[in-house]
This record gives C-alpha cells, structure tokens and sequence, in this order.
C-alpha cells in the first residue's frame, strides 16, 4: 500500500477518510447516468418503451448531478483543510524534532538537504497530497463502477473490455520504479543546488569582493540548469510505463468494439445495446488510463514523504528526566572524548569548573577549545567519558534544562529579523520591557540603542546587519545577562573594534561574569591572567593547568604561547 503519511502530524484526522469518502461517492453518482443510459436502452430494445417517464429519467439525471457536484464539494473541502492542516502540523512536529538533533547534523553538507525538504519536498508534498489522493480515490471507484455496468449490459463484450487489464496493471509497479528513479535523481539535483546556493549566501560578504564570485554563480547557474533537465526528465521518465498502460486499456476497448462490430453485421447484437456497451467500454477505458497517472502523481508524494520521513527518523539527542535543583551548578567533565567524524579531536578532558570560578580555555588553532565549549552545553554528544552538572550526566536532564544552565557569548551573534528588544528577549521570553532595558544598560547597549530610529522597537536587518560588530556583541551579552544562567561560555573576540568599542565590551563582560561559573576560550593571554585555572588544550588533549604564574614558571606550551604573545603585543606597540 502507499504511504500516505496520515499519521505524520501526530494524530489521525477523521477529515481525511471522511473527504476521501465522499470524494468516492461523487465519483461513483456520475457514473450513475451511464448506467440509467444502459437501462433505458434496454429497455427500449425489449419494451420498446422507456422503463420510467422522461420526468422521472431527467430528475433522477438530475439528482445524481447535483448529488455528485455536493458530495465532491464537500468531499473537497474536507480534503483540503485536513490536509493543510496536517502538511502544517507535520512541518511543526519536523522544526521541534530538528531541535533535539545533535549538532552533528548540521554540518554544511546537511544543511543544504534538510533546507529542501522543509521548503521544496514540504510544497511539492503538499501540492500533491491536496490534489491526488481524492483524484487516485475517486479514480479507483470510478472504473470499478463502470466495468460492473460494462459486464451487466454484456458479459461477453465486457469480458473483452477487461482482458487486457490485468497486463496493464502490471505496468503500475513499472511506473513506480521509475517515478522513484526521476524523482531521487531530481531531488539529489535539487539538494545540491540548495547546498550552493546556501553556501553562497553564506560567503556572500567575502564573495562579493572577489572575482571568485563570477567563477561560482556559473557553478549555480550550471547547477540550475541540470536541475531543470532533471524535472524534465522526471516528467518524462515515467512516460512509457504510463503509455504502455493507456495502451492496453485502449485494447481492451479495441477488442470490444471490433467483437461488437462484428456480432452486429452477425445479426447477433443488437444496434441499441452494441452503442451503450460501446459508450460505457469508452468511458471505461478513458478513466482507467487517467488512474495510471494520479497514481504516478501519488506516488511521488511518497517518495518526498520517505525523505520526510527520514529527517524524522534522525535519532534525537536523549533526554532524561529532570532532578536538577534550580541554584548554583557544579560543572564537570570525566575522562571525555569526541571525534566530529573519524578523526579524534578532544581525548581524555578531565576538568572541574567550580561554582563561581573563571576558567580559561587556551591553545593552538584547533586544539579543541570551541569543541569543549561546546560539550559543555550539549550541542553535541560525548563519544566516551561524561559531562555533569552537579554530579548528574546532562544526557539524563532534559536538553531544556541544560540550556537553560548556560548562557553563551560567541563571536558570531546571531541576530535575528525582530525588534531589538525581542532579540535581546530571547535570552528570557516572558522579561518585561524594564528587564530588557536594565540588561541593555547593564550592558553598556542601551545608548546606542535609543540612537536606533525607533529605539527597542527597531527592526534589525537580516542578522543585525546595519550594527557595528561591537554593538552586536553587546546585544548578545544583554541577551544572556537577561537569561541568568548561573554557567557563562565565553568566545573571546578576536575581531578588532576601537578603544572605546574595546573598553565598553569589556566593561559588559565583566558585569555579566559576576557570580557566575564562567569558562572563556581565550585567545589574548594578557586578558586572563587573574582566571582561577587555565586549561592548555594541544592536539585535543589538556596538557598543563593551573593559575596563570604557576604555568608561566613552569615553562611548559604555555610559557611558550605566553612568551611569543608577549612578543609580538611589543612588537605591534
Ligand atoms: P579551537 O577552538 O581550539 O580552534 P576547534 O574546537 O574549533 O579548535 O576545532 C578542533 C578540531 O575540530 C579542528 O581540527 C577543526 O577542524 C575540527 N572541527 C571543528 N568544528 C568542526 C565541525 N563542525 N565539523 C567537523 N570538524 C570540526
């Protein structure tokens, strides 16, 4: 049977069956006519009379039309709002589950197709849900009935009629396999043409300056263009198992005029009952070769469904339950390893983060400070080892909870198209103005932000991009100032900003530490010196640790890291 992803929103809807329903019932009265049309016929061949009078005749006609135009109007009704309403909930239910992915999925590489299956698949699977399952209902009844008229009105001419059906249906699967050849090598066309077109509205700032720009909108152009052909294939491929059906109904047809043709110059039919068989082998012919199509139709819904279907299948991260106590957390990680992929990038981390202490993460480029920052959140999995909060596995708090114990400050804010106060509110949704405001000053924002047209109630552009870098970050330390989560991860900026845009970050981040548990992947030595701990990571291992002179004198990586720094700090004075 085909999928037809009723239980995807997460609860049945009697809309759909009950739309499906009187779909069927208005395609079954329509074809009533056809059968009065035999009777009558009938009739008038043995009687010589019509079986009822014409009033009656033209009413009952009349009866069926209307009945068939109401019972498909309602049939239609209820099939669109159900299932608008379920593709909507379905989409919903999708964004919640990508919630609880880890972040692993969201490599570039998977962007790019989970961004096809929300927008495309979802219209494309809408677009043929609302429309084809009523029309392969209404079409499955809708010859059923006719080939029942057929045999009535005669048997061996029906039987004709019918011979070649069971052949032709033979070409259904056929025309599966190959819609699910044109639609998978259509979808992959698709995906890749989204992944570059992600891509290149992600590097546009940097594109922009170059002259690879030119070299990459033809790669997007030729991509388009191959993902045109693959349409066009996807609406041909399917054509001859589609043709190679008509073709046999049509026979059937064939088989049964000649036959009746034939038995006619025999003397053996009569002309009344050889043209009503001749009417309804027609029409049955014509709307089982319309079937084969709104199956092919279906059946690429299914095939977007199965793509939908596998985001859904994404193993969320795992939740626990929730024991944790609000009040001071006491971070740990034990014996922790990750790999990103296959190779290892974090190796048996054991650290304390105690409540209220500042940490600082340092090392190389690609040590794996942002890597432990980042397990120290759950945005991903540990591969081995544990991270707790007060004693407790994060795996067994609810991903809720965890996030709601860490406020984070990295370089690449992330703002979003709303007002400037509710930008900041995402750090607290239900805050009041007054909270806004005070986080705002507290984080040296409020100024420039009653400089902005309409103060808190502006606007930002897509991403914030009408602030200076030094603003946006502000804004971010408002936001997790308004979310007093009692953990703080810190991305030290190393983009450049004024003095006076220095020393108002500064002063922001200083208020925001206060009395929190704060760990800082520092990339300027000098700013740390006072931290609790530091944490040398080297190829994703900790390699030494301590307070700032402990490290100094021991002269170890961190010495040497020191040394040089201080260096080029002379240097460039
Ligand atoms: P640091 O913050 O010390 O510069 P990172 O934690 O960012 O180091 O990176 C550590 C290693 O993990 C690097 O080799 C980097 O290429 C790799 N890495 C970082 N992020 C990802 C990611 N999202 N997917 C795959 N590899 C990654």
């Amino acid at each position: 049977m085909m999928d037809l992803g009723f239980d995807l929103a997460g609860r049945r809807d009697p809309r759909l069956f009950t739309g499906l329903l009187f779909a069927s019932l208005g395609a079954i009265l329509e074809a009533v006519p056809l059968g009065v049309a035999v009777w009558v016929l009938e009739a008038l061949l043995v009687r010589g009379e019509p079986p009822l009078s014409t009033i009656a005749l033209v009413l009952i006609l009349l009866a069926c039309l209307v009945g068939a135009f109401i019972f498909k109007i309602i049939g239609g009704r209820l099939n669109f709002s159900a299932t608008y309403d379920l593709v909507g909930r379905t989409r919903l239910r999708l964004i919640e589950h990508l919630r609880k992915l880890p972040m692993g999925v969201w490599n570039q590489r998977r962007l790019g197709s989970t961004v096809s299956v929300l927008t495309d698949e979802f219209s494309l699977y809408t677009e043929i849900v609302t429309h084809s399952w009523g029309l392969v209902v209404a079409n499955i009844a809708l010859p059923v009935v006719i080939g029942i008229v057929l045999m009535f009105s005669d048997w061996r001419l029906g039987a004709l009629a019918l011979l070649p059906v069971p052949l032709a249906l033979l070409a259904i699967p056929w025309s599966f396999r190959l819609v699910n050849r044109a639609a998978d090598r259509a979808f992959a066309e698709k995906q890749a043409a989204v992944d570059l077109l992600v891509e290149y509205v992600r590097g546009i700032e940097s594109l922009r300056d170059l002259e690879a720009d030119r070299g990459y909108r033809a790669r997007i152009e030729a991509q388009l263009h191959t993902v045109e052909r693959e349409m066009m294939r996807a609406e041909l491929l399917p054509a001859p198992a589609i043709m190679t059906f008509s073709m046999l109904v049509f026979t059937g047809f064939t088989l049964c005029f000649g036959a009746g043709a034939y038995w006619l110059v025999q003397g053996e039919l009569e002309v009344a009952r050889f043209f009503a068989v001749a009417m309804v082998a027609l029409h049955f012919a014509r709307t089982l070769s319309q079937l084969v199509l709104y199956l092919a139709m279906a059946r690429h819904a299914a095939r977007t469904l199965e793509r939908i279907r596998a985001l859904f299948d994404e193993p969320v991260q795992s939740e626990g339950k929730d024991p944790l106590q609000s009040g001071p957390i006491e971070l740990e990680v034990h014996d922790l390893s990750f790999a990103y992929e296959d190779e290892t990038t974090l190796q048996g981390v054991d650290a304390a983060f105690p409540v209220g202490s500042l940490t600082a993460l340092v090392g190389p480029s690609g040590s794996g400070k942002s890597t432990l920052a980042h397990l120290l959140m759950r945005l991903w999995d540990v591969d081995a080892g544990r991270v707790t909060m007060n004693g407790l596995d994060v795996r067994d708090l609810t991903l809720q909870t965890v996030q709601s114990k860490v406020a984070t400050v990295f370089q690449d804010v992330v703002l979003f198209q709303e007002t400037v106060a509710e930008n900041i509110k995402l750090g607290r949704p239900e805050a009041s103005a007054r909270d806004v405001e005070e986080a705002a000053r507290t984080a040296r924002a409020h100024d420039f932000i009653m400089e902005l047209p309409q103060g808190y109630d502006t606007v930002l552009g897509p991403n914030g991009a009408s602030l200076s870098g030094g603003q946006r970050q502000r804004l971010s330390i408002a936001r997790a100032l308004l979310k007093n989560a009692p953990i703080l991860v810190l991305d030290e900026a190393t983009a450049s900003v004024d003095p006076y845009e220095e020393s108002l970050i500064q002063e922001a981040i200083g208020a925001l530490m206060e009395g929190r548990t704060v760990i800082v992947v520092a990339h300027r030595l000098w700013t740390i010196q006072g931290a609790d701990q530091i944490l040398v990571l080297d190829g994703g291992r900790v390699v030494e640790r301590g307070p700032h002179e402990a490290l100094v004198e021991a002269g170890g990586a961190y010495q040497h890291l020191w040394e040089t720094q201080m260096e080029n700090r002379q240097w460039r004075v």
